[in-house]
């Protein structure tokens, strides 16, 4: 058995060197860096399905003091910290997801879309270095009316980024953010930013999306199910080919390293918090018994992995990467 010392390191050096001045190497100009990330797409198949993650980007940001309502800042930065996130900071992904039925093209969620940050709204060029044209998107099918869902659905002109797609909304999100009473109701920062978010999307779109109810499928092997709690009519969507199923479960759970170790946690996002938790709960225990594939928003790129049952939580097992679809 061949053992690897120092003096064999070493040696192998200095032979390489002697060889190096029998045989100098043209010197080359230094390669700049490229300073800035790929285009970020993933590909994989669902029964006869085509599945494209697309990130719509990052963001790293401090994290607040009451981020989280019911743990202290020092559990939420030693749960960050134990993620291998920079100091202080929350690494947050963005991750729409388009299918291909085979007969529709479906974009779940939107990103934030133009002019929001430098690290994020880059839905539409990403897909369409992925080779999907925003105007053959058929459905767009929005979870919930969160900004970082919706505000891709226009482009910085105020057109639409997918301008022969249907608009798909649940119904009692409708009700709660196009609500004017809501809006004067709400008056803290996030629902304020919320509620105009929605008006600017949504504000001369009234007669052109259609609203849902938790039960609906929306096209052939596409179920939206009722996951309220992060807002008042979040939907996940099952996505179900053949024998194979994947759950698409948009912010049931945020980050997965700290809040699906942690599912009893409120964000401050979560407007009723208490049955976001149930939620969770029952989101996830059915993922783990079914041992489905599950699709985060801000899961990690590519943003697809299944959920195991940990501690007082659960553990999220990123997919295998598949270089074959
Ligand atoms: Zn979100």
């Amino acid at each position: 058995m061949t053992q690897l010392t120092r003096r064999m390191l070493l040696g192998g050096a200095a032979a390489t060197g002697a060889a190096l001045a029998l045989n100098p190497i043209p010197v080359r100009a230094a390669a700049p860096p490229v300073g800035k990330q790929a285009t970020s797409f993933y590909r994989s198949k669902l029964g006869s399905f085509e599945v494209t993650v697309i990130s719509d980007g990052v963001r790293v940001a401090p994290i607040p003091n009451g981020w989280v309502k019911n743990a202290s800042q020092e559990q939420v930065l030693a749960a960050a910290e134990a993620a291998y996130m920079p100091k202080g900071s929350l690494v947050a992904p963005f991750n729409p997801l388009v299918i291909n039925t085979g007969s529709k093209l479906v974009l779940m969620d939107t990103g934030f879309g133009p002019g929001v940050g430098p690290t994020v709204g880059q839905l539409t060029s990403v897909m369409a270095a992925s080779g999907i044209d925003p105007k053959s998107i058929d459905i767009v099918a929005i979870s919930h009316m969160h900004g970082d869902h919706i505000l891709g659905l226009k482009n910085a002109d105020g057109s639409l980024a997918f301008p022969n797609a249907e608009i798909m909304v649940p119904a009692a999100d409708w009700a709660f953010w196009m609500n004017d009473d809501n809006a004067a109701k709400y008056k803290d920062p996030f629902n304020t930013a919320q509620m105009g978010f929605n008006r600017k999307i949504f504000g001369n779109l009234k007669d052109n999306v259609t609203q849902y109810q938790p039960g609906k499928e929306l096209t052939s092997g596409i179920t939206a199910i009722e996951a309220s709690g992060h807002t008042p009519g979040q939907c996940v969507f099952v996505i179900a080919s053949g024998n194979s199923k994947l759950l698409f479960q948009a912010d049931v759970t945020n980050v997965p390293d700290l809040f699906l170790r942690n599912p009893d946690w409120h964000v401050m996002f979560d407007h009723e918090p208490e049955k976001a938790v149930t939620t969770r709960k029952r989101i996830h225990d059915m993922a783990a018994a079914e041992k489905i594939l599950v699709h985060g928003f801000h899961y990690p790129f590519p943003a697809l992995g299944y959920s195991e049952k940990a501690g007082n939580g659960y553990r999220m097992v990123p997919v295998a990467w598949n270089p074959m679809l």
